[in-house]
């Protein structure tokens, strides 16, 4: 096992800007690591570059002490570890774990290999499954296999490439928990590619998100839903996504479309001299007033809610509240939404509630937030200033 140490990496393939721009990450030993960003963002390529798939136009990478810059993909005793179409078909899965040890002939003898193998498929939970062969395997089963077999190579890493995103929703989940109970089990440094902001959140220890090749922020997926660096991380991390509202600055009060701020010193210092800021505040930010008791509801601000559409899901009941958006705030929206592949800035609240919240459509109601919570951006370099 390894660390994977990037400093200052660039990727530029042609003219335009860098697939990969300057990124420096350094990954523990045994860490599990989450790479996530939208489509095009240079996740794959970040990727790529650690396996020795494609070249380095800049910047060191090392895994261990060693810088592999220049090494093939092959003695850089990584594993990439692909979904069942990797199997062979034909050998069972004692042969499929064995093949790459087979593979460097005259390397290691029937014994040894025996022994690794029986490690592996101990290790993975196989041994009754040995002599199948994959087409009778669970999905589960079968990542497993292809787990096996890097495991026999005692990689020194994984990296994964989108590992789940042919699999149905169902799978996809069984799959996830699989992956994160191997991966702590093994205790095996792990690099993990996807733009599914679920897989992000419970895979890893720690998630670095990328925009247009430039990595935005690396942090624990609690620190990037509670502080988000700026807007992108912010609209990119959490679902349903933060609800983004012009602020207008008045003397001590921020004017926000659905009520009035009152700037503590918190507000105060984030937002310094602007007149306006974009104030981000999470569905689950907003409580149903009539819930709370009398020193909450008087800590935080309330205002009148005219719910336009409702839907329970069980666990929790999302209010969806129009306001007026402003113009000022709309152009930036639309671009942060066309990048993240939103569905369209509309002009309404997502309101995260109790489901026991009696409140329906067509209600008037009474929302409560805590300014202690609401994040604010700048406008324009989309910075988050809380
Ligand atoms: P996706 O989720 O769609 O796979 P990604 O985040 O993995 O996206 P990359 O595949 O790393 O993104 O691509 C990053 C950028 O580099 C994209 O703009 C892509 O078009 C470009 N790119 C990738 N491979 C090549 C190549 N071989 N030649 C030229 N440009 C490339």
């Amino acid at each position: 096992m390894a660390s994977i140490t990037m400093d200052h990496i660039v990727k530029q393939y042609g003219d335009g800007f860098p697939a990969v721009n300057d990124v420096s990450l350094a990954i523990d030993d045994g860490e599990f690591v989450i790479l996530v960003g939208p489509s095009g963002c240079g996740k794959s390529t970040l990727l790529r570059m650690i396996v020795g798939l494609e070249d380095i136009t800049s910047g060191t990478m090392r895994i261990g002490d060693e810088v592999v810059n220049d090494k093939a993909p092959r003695d850089r005793d990584l594993a990439m570890v692909f979904q069942n179409y990797a199997l062979y078909p034909h050998l069972t899965v004692y042969e499929n774990i064995a093949f790459p040890l087979r593979l460097q002939k005259g390397h290691f003898s029937n014994e040894e290999i025996d022994q690794r193998v029986r490690r592996a498929s101990s290790l993975l939970e196989l041994d009754e499954h040995l002599n199948r062969k994959p087409a009778n395997l669970s999905g589960g089963q079968r990542q497993r296999v292809a787990m096996g077999r890097a495991i026999v190579r005692e990689a020194r890493a994984f990296l994964f490439d989108e590992p789940l995103s042919n699999l149905d929703a169902k799978l996809r989940g069984q799959m996830r928990t699989e992956i994160a109970r191997l991966q702590r089990n093994l205790g095996i440094t792990t690099v993990y590619v996807t733009h599914d902001q679920t897989e992000a959140m419970t895979l890893g220890d720690r998630v670095a998100v990328l925009r247009r090749g430039i990595l935005q922020q690396v942090a624990s997926p609690r620190a990037l839903y509670e502080q988000p660096v700026n807007l992108f991380v912010a609209g990119f991390i959490g679902s349903p996504p933060m609800n983004f509202l012009a602020g207008f600055v008045d003397g001590d009060v921020l004017h926000l479309p659905i009520a009035d701020v009152p700037m503590d010193d918190r507000l105060r210092a984030a937002i310094g001299d602007r007149e306006l800021v974009i104030v981000g505040i999470r569905p689950d930010g907003f409580q149903d007033a009539d819930g709370l008791a009398a020193d909450k509801r008087a800590r935080g601000v309330g205002f009148e809610a005219n719910v336009d559409v409702t839907e329970w899901l069980g666990e929790v009941l999302y209010a969806y509240v129009p306001y007026q958006m402003h113009d000022e705030v709309r152009g930036k929206l639309e671009e942060l939404d066309r990048e993240l592949e939103g569905e369209g800035v509309r002009s309404q609240l997502v309101v995260a509630l109790d489901a026991a919240s009696p409140i329906g459509d067509g209600d008037v109601a009474t929302l409560w937030f805590d300014p202690a919570t609401i994040h604010v951006f700048d406008p324009d370099s989309g910075e988050n200033l809380t």
